[in-house]
């Protein structure tokens, strides 16, 4: 296998100065020394790892220090190299990354989730772990990414046992998160290389389908790509790129369960993608689109207008396309599809390259950001839970992994919520006063039932009524954990303070 330290010198924002090559080069040596002798599982020299690990981060754009402690991110755990000797020869930054990376090594997801009764409370620590080393350096969980990334690609040389335990926790843990944050690409990855552990069967499945619509949909989208071309440069268009993405694996798994298995359901299997120049080329590009082929009704999405809660942004429309076959197209800048792929990693990086600044106060101008605010609200959140340690990770699950929806509110603020979430979780999403005093609820203007199940995209008003109290038969339909919790808070004060009274007439 070729590890060649230059491979980890490039960088998409401009070259690298020659301290920080030097820096990169210095942890290069370091770790390949440390590591001398040392094999993975599957018999390769264990530097591959940290090489691999490191060249992720370099792809995503990140700088030399966060590369650098890729490299390092085993030397404190598995060599006789320690902590102390990282930080005399990188100092105290790297050294806290690659303590933070090695304190986040130890989970035990499934095993100990077996055993939940007896130490259940070690793997909510570890969660909580993972929550604060996210808010704390977000850097960290980078790194933990990519050392997962390569895991998983190696995860063939693990016993059986092992392999599905660390396949579970990052098809249900760690995919999630790097969705939720923006990393689509490291989540769709995460996602894949889980499924043929989990899903034997319905992978081999899905590789012995799959790819043979592919090839028909591109050799399809070829044809489309013509006419579009040609229709794109008559309107004075000039696309810096067109391409074809297939669906991942994963995805088509989840929307086939849906389908009954049945590929010709889906429509998205390949679709087209643009690359345009500008905002304003992207709208442009949609009409040229809709002058050629009429769009499906309600197939238009404009989130580039309405970004998704995790940053992304683009258009995507469905046509009748060349044969009146349903196709989907998406339209959007360079930037935005680098931010579609990297998420909170490119806005790190671009902070990083824009902010010639020490990391702290980096951090400080990262935080004001508007895609930071669900780490924030992430961690305020598990400092503020009882030590229910098996609620955690349930609701950690629930409410802020799961399949997400978005809904807007009447100020045009974004809020997202699990998917088959009602007025009354968004009332309790914004703070338990409006839950529980909300008494309706208005969704894109008109009154509905508060067990309304909301879509992506709708507006919703919530109608409070001073001094209301909660309902019980709202935790029939309440969807997230927060609601969950506040609505039996209330009602078991209530029950206090009814049987205190009986008492007192008793009396
Ligand atoms: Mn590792």
């Amino acid at each position: 296998m070729k590890m060649d330290c230059a491979e980890l010198l490039k960088t998409k924002n401009g070259p690298l100065a020659e301290e920080d090559k030097n820096l990169i080069q210095k942890a290069y040596d370091f770790a390949k020394h440390a590591h001398e002798g040392q094999e993975r599982k599957s018999g390769d020299p264990y530097f591959v790892h940290c090489f691999e690990t490191a060249k992720m981060v370099a792809r995503w754009g990140l700088d030399a220090h966060v590369v650098s402690a890729a490299l390092l991110h085993d030397t404190a755990e598995d060599t006789k190299h320690a902590l102390k000797k990282v930080e005399e020869e990188f100092g105290k930054e790297i050294a806290s990354l690659v303590d933070g990376v090695t304190k986040l090594g130890h989970f035990k997801y499934r095993e100990e989730e077996r055993r939940w009764r007896k130490d259940g409370d070690h793997v909510a620590d570890n969660f909580r772990k993972l929550i604060f080393a996210l808010s704390e350096d977000i850097r960290v969980i980078f790194i933990k990414f990519a050392d997962r990334l390569h895991n998983m690609k190696t995860l063939d040389a693990l016993p059986q046992e092992k392999r599905n335990r660390v396949a579970l926790e990052t098809y249900e843990i760690y995919a999630p998160l790097a969705y939720r944050l923006g990393m689509t690409f490291a989540a769709g990855e995460l996602e894949d290389l889980s499924l043929p552990y989990l899903f034997p069967k319905e992978y081999k499945w899905l590789i012995e389908n799959v790819p043979q619509k592919f090839e028909e949909g591109e050799a399809y989208l070829q044809v489309v790509k013509k006419i579009l071309e040609g229709d794109l440069k008559k309107n004075g268009v000039a696309p810096k790129e067109i391409n074809f993405r297939t669906k991942r694996l994963s995805s088509i798994y989840k929307k086939l369960k849906k389908y009954d298995m049945d590929l010709d359901q889906i429509y998205d299997l390949v679709a087209m993608r643009i690359i345009v120049e500008s905002v304003e080329d992207c709208y442009k590009t949609m009409g040229i689109i809709h002058g050629i082929w009429k769009p499906l009704p309600g197939r238009i999405k404009d989130y580039v207008a309405l970004p998704k809660p995790n940053g992304y942004q683009s258009i995507h429309t469905t046509v009748f396309c060349v044969n009146q076959k349903i196709t989907e197209f998406q339209i959007r800048t360079e930037q935005m599809n680098e931010e579609a792929q990297y998420g909170i990693a490119a806005h790190w990086a671009y902070t990083e390259a824009k902010e010639k600044k020490p990391y702290e106060k980096r951090r400080v101008v990262f935080a004001d950001k508007k895609e930071a605010a669900w780490i924030k609200h992430l961690n305020t959140w598990q400092e503020s839970r009882d030590p229910d340690k098996k609620g955690f990770i349930e609701s950690l699950k629930n409410d802020f992994l799961q399949d997400r929806i978005f809904v807007v509110s009447p100020k045009g603020d974004v809020f997202d919520l699990p998917h088959g979430a009602t007025p009354v979780d968004f009332a309790y999403h914004i703070h338990s006063e409006v839950g529980n005093e909300c008494s309706g609820a208005k969704v894109n203007g008109r009154l509905i039932p508060l067990d309304h199940e909301l879509r992506s995209g709708d507006v919703v008003e919530i109608l409070r009524q001073k001094n209301k109290k909660p309902s019980d038969s709202w935790l029939r339909f309440v969807k997230t954990n927060a609601a969950k919790e506040h609505i039996k808070e209330v009602l078991r004060k209530k029950e206090n303070l009814m049987s205190r009274l009986w008492n007192i007439r008793k009396k």
